[in-house]
C-alpha cells in the first residue's frame, strides 16, 4: 500500500525532520500545527497545513479528534507521530487504523505491552534479555518488599509502571525507609500517570545507559543498528548522545545486538524501536523499550548511512527491511548534541525572538531544527530547538569536528545550552569516553 499523502502529527525539528524524509520519497506531507506554531518551519514546507487548536499541548498536538479530522479533511492516507506527544499512545493508533490510515508505527499491542514498565519486564525476560534485579511483576505487600529487598540487597530503586521522564522513582538505602518511600513513589505515580502500581529493581550504582536500535518487519524479521550511548543525562534527560559508545566493543555489539534483535523477530515488532539497558561491569540490564524513533537516532543515520525515518515509512507501507544484518556496517564515530533555548548553567527556559541564525555547516556537520531569523521560540512546549550532529572517522576528530561547529553556530536572541556543549568537550573524561549516568550532574555541582 504506496503513502501519498502523509500527516506529521507532531512540532518543532522531528517535524521537519520527517518532512524531509517524506518530500524525499515523493510523498505530500500534511503538517498540523496549534496556533502558537503557525510560523513555523514545517509548516511552511508542508504541501498542506491544519491549524488544530490553541497553544495548549492537550487542545492540539494531544487532540485526537482534531488531528484525525485534519487527516480526513486533506485526505491524508498516513500519520507519522513522531516522538513524545501521541507517538506512544496505543489508544491513538488503534483509532488511527480503525479510520482506514496507515500508523507509521508498531502494532498498537506492542505500544500498549511496552508502555507499562512491569509488562515490559516481563515480555523482556521471556524473550531471553537480561533484566535488572527486582520484583517479578508489581510490589504491594510492604513486608513483602522488605522480604524483596533484603534478597536482592540495599539500595533498591522503586519504580512507577507507567513511569516516564523519571518520576515516581524513588531511591531506598535501608530497611527503615522502605515504607515511606514506598508510599511516596505510589502517591507520585498515582499523581503523575493515574496509576499507583510500583515495582522494585536494584539501584544500580554508577552505570552507563546504553541502548540498541531495532527494526522490525512486523512479520519476523528484525534486525539491530548498534548501540548509542546516552549517559551524558541530567535530571533523567539526555543532553549529548554517540555512536558508537566508547565502552562498547564490536563482538559485544554483536552478541548483544543479536540478542536483542532475536528478541523482535519472536514477537514481530514493526518498525523502529529502542531497548534501553543499563550498563555497568560489563554486564547490560534491561530498564524500557521505547516503541518509536527517539530524538537522537541522527548518529545511528551517521554510522550505518540508513535514513531511519523512510525505513519506518518503508515498513508501514508493507515492504520487507531495506537491508539484511550482514549488510549493515558500521563505519566511524558520531556524536549529538541537544541545543536547548535554557541558561546553560541555572537550566532557566528563554523563550522568544531568534534575531540572529546561522547553521554550522562544512563536512560530516548535520543541524536538524527549524529555527530561522525572525523566528519566535514559543513557550509552551519541550525547550530543544537544534540538534547538531557530527560524524567522522573516529571519536577524537569528531570532537575537534564539534568544537568547530559550536563556534559556528549562531543563535542570537535566546539563551541556549551551547555554552555547556563546548565546555564539555574540553573536559578529560569526556574526551577518554570515561563517564557514567551520574556524571553530568557531578561536573555540574562541581562547577556550581
Ligand atoms: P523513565 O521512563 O522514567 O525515563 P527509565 O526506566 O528509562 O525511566 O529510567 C530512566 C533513568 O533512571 C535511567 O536512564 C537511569 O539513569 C535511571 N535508572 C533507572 N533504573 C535504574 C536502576 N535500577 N538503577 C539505577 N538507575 C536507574
Amino acid at each position: 500500500m504506496p503513502i501519498k499523502r502523509l500527516l506529521i502529527a507532531n512540532r518543532g525539528e522531528i517535524a521537519l525532520r520527517i518532512h524531509r524524509a517524506t518530500r524525499e520519497m515523493g510523498i505530500e506531507t500534511v503538517a498540523v500545527h496549534s496556533t502558537a506554531d503557525a510560523d513555523a518551519m514545517h509548516v511552511r514546507l508542508a504541501d498542506h497545513a491544519v491549524c488544530i487548536g490553541p497553544p495548549a499541548a492537550r487542545d492540539s498536538y494531544l487532540n485526537v479528534a482534531a488531528i484525525i479530522a485534519a487527516a480526513e479533511i486533506t485526505r491524508a492516507d498516513a500519520i507519522h507521530p513522531g516522538y513524545g506527544f501521541l507517538s506512544e499512545n496505543a489508544q491513538f493508533a488503534e483509532i488511527v487504523e480503525a479510520h482506514g490510515l496507515i500508523w507509521v508505527g508498531p502494532k498498537p499491542e506492542h505500544i500498549r505491552t511496552m508502555g507499562d514498565k512491569v509488562e515490559a519486564k516481563r515480555t523482556a525476560g521471556a524473550l531471553g534479555l537480561p533484566l535488572v534485579p527486582g520484583s517479578d511483576g508489581a510490589v504491594e505487600d510492604v513486608a513483602e518488599a522488605k522480604a524483596l529487598a533484603e534478597k536482592i540487597g540495599y539500595p533498591v530503586l522503586i519504580k512507577a509502571a507507567s513511569g516516564g521522564g523519571g518520576r515516581g522513582m524513588k531511591v531506598v538505602q535501608h530497611a527503615g525507609e522502605l515504607e515511606s518511600q514506598m508510599g511516596q513513589a505510589r502517591s507520585e505515580a498515582k499523581a503523575a500517570f493515574g496509576d499507583a502500581t510500583v515495582y522494585m529493581e536494584k539501584y544500580l550504582g554508577n552505570p552507563r545507559h546504553i541502548e540498541f536500535q531495532i527494526f522490525g518487519d512486523g512479520k519476523g524479521q528484525a534486525i539491530h543498528l548498534g548501540e548509542r550511548d546516552c549517559s551524558l543525562q541530567r535530571r533523567h534527560q539526555k543532553v549529548l548522545e554517540e555512536a558508537p559508545s566508547p565502552v562498547i566493543t564490536a563482538e559485544e555489539r554483536e552478541r548483544m545486538g543479536g540478542i536483542v534483535a532475536r528478541a523482535m523477530a519472536d514477537m514481530a515488532y514493526r518498525g523502529a524501536g529502542t531497548i534501553e539497558f543499563l550498563w555497568e561491569a560489563g554486564a547490560f540490564y534491561f530498564i524500557e523499550m521505547n516503541t518509536r524513533l527517539q530524538v537522537e537516532h541522527p548518529v545511528t543515520e551517521a554510522i550505518t548511512g540508513m535514513d531511519l525515518v523512510r525505513e519506518q515509512i518503508r515498513v508501514a507501507e508493507g515492504h520487507p527491511l531495506s537491508v539484511r544484518q550482514e549488510d549493515v556496517e558500521f563505519r566511524g564515530h558520531a556524536i549529538e548534541c541537544r541545543i536547548n533555548a535554557e541558561d546553560s548553567w541555572t537550566f532557566a527556559p528563554s523563550p522568544g525572538l531568534v534575531e540572529h541564525y546561522h547553521a554550522a555547516g562544512g563536512l560530516n556537520v548535520r543541524v536538524d531544527s527549524g529555527l530561522y531569523a525572525g523566528y519566535r521560540v514559543p513557550p509552551y512546549y519541550d525547550s530543544m530547538i537544534a540538534k547538531l550532529i557530527v560524524s567522522g572517522r573516529t571519536r577524537e576528530g569528531c570532537i575537534m569536528r564539534l568544537k568547530r561547529a559550536l563556534e559556528e553556530m549562531v543563535i542570537d536572541g535566546v539563551k541556549t545550552s551551547i555554552p555547556l556543549h563546548q565546555a564539555l568537550m574540553d573536559e578529560p573524561d569526556f574526551a577518554l569516553g570515561d563517564y557514567t549516568i551520574k556524571w553530568l550532574e557531578d561536573w555540574l555541582a562541581r562547577r556550581a
